[in-house]
């Protein structure tokens, strides 16, 4: 029997779905960590027409080690779309319409390990050259340079970014910079009793600038899933933190390469507290407060999201159905946002 809750083992998994769907995916290796005498490859698993123009999905899972969950529903979802794949002509059709990438697990060494951080003890999420905005200095959970020691650790402040950090930076900029509109879903678990989807900023309270473009999807989710189970917000409502390579990336799109196309990265950070409420003993297991470790409840996990995934394939292929926004429904959608997420918080 699998074992639900085995970093190492998914480590496994992923390194056999590279060998099994070479024929079916374009599979390329993005890094490799050495873990001991272990040697452990980063892939991505792309799908669908490669051109440059193409609009383009990205999942991403596997940032933090301790959140396993994650980086199985990438696995999960990629299981079921490359089986899907041998008989579903739809699918075949959508795929001439986008490019599809999966990009399971971008720090295996922490997966491994059992740790949130890479094997050199730095936070992948917290690693990127960017220092968030007002940030007490005792709210270690937005990144630290105390000690890699202690969680959260950002590393050292001149040296170069991980080598996991570098690879996923490599990869979007190669994948996503250039489509007209790419959405990338990187998938955590850990805070709060709900699911979330996070978007930028996570360094700032400044007004994201695509805020009429995420106006606009939360409306499209609401009217197309009136039940849908999701919380969106920008990030920093719950938190700041230093070192996020979305904000960093996303920066980094705007100063170069915002000639028109459309980067929207996201963070689905699925609501672990609900797991611990309903099994209070967990939280003694060594991935508990991360993990939905009840096999029910973690199958019930891998289905939940199906419909959000496919929606957002859907959103990706139809992008001139809703990203070509007029001036004045620009304006519109902002206002829209501005009393949705920030005039209250900016009280
Ligand atoms: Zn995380």
């Amino acid at each position: 029997m699998v074992n639900l809750i085995c970093g190492q083992n998914e480590v496994e998994i992923i390194n056999s779905l590279a060998e099994r769907l070479k024929n079916y995916a374009t599979v390329k290796q993005e890094t490799e960590i050495t873990l001991k005498k272990q040697k452990l490859p980063v892939y991505s698993f792309s799908f669908g027409e490669s051109k440059e123009d193409q609009p383009c999905l990205i999942f991403v899972g596997g940032v933090h080690g301790l959140e396993l969950i994650g980086s199985q529903l990438v696995v999960s979802y990629l299981t079921s779309l490359s089986n899907m794949l041998e008989w579903d002509q739809v699918f075949r059709m959508q795929l001439m319409k986008m490019k599809l990438i999966f990009y399971p697990c971008a720090n295996p060494g922490g997966l491994v390990n059992n740790t949130r951080s890479n094997p050199s003890g730095i936070d992948i999420m917290r690693n990127a050259p960017l220092d968030g905005k007002n940030i007490p200095f005792y709210h270690l959970h937005s990144g630290q340079r105390y000690s890699k020691y202690l969680p959260w650790y950002r590393g050292k402040k001149k040296k170069e970014m991980e080598p996991e950090s570098q690879a996923l930076c490599r990869f979007i900029r190669r994948e996503a910079f250039t489509s007209p509109v790419s959405l990338i879903v990187d998938i955590h678990s850990g805070f709060g009793v709900r699911d979330r989807i996070w978007f930028p900023y996570a360094y700032s309270k400044k007004v994201y600038p695509r805020l009429a473009e995420m106006v606009k999807f939360t409306e499209l989710l609401q009217k197309s899933f009136p039940q849908n189970i999701y919380k969106i917000e920008p990030q920093c409502l719950n938190y700041r933190t230093h070192g996020d390579l979305w904000d960093f990336l996303f920066l980094e799109h705007v100063d170069k390469f915002d000639k028109g196309n459309i980067f929207l990265p996201l963070c689905l950070e699925l609501g672990s507290w609900s797991w611990i409420r309903k099994n209070p003993l967990q939280i003694f297991s060594n991935k508990g407060p991360f993990h939905p470790v009840v096999p029910h409840r973690h199958k019930r996990i891998l289905r939940r999201h199906l419909y959000f995934f496919d929606f957002l394939m859907r959103l990706v292929i139809s992008h001139k159905n809703w990203l070509s926004i007029s001036d004045s429904d620009r304006k519109e959608l902002e206002s829209k946002g501005q009393v949705r997420w920030y005039q209250r918080y900016n009280k």
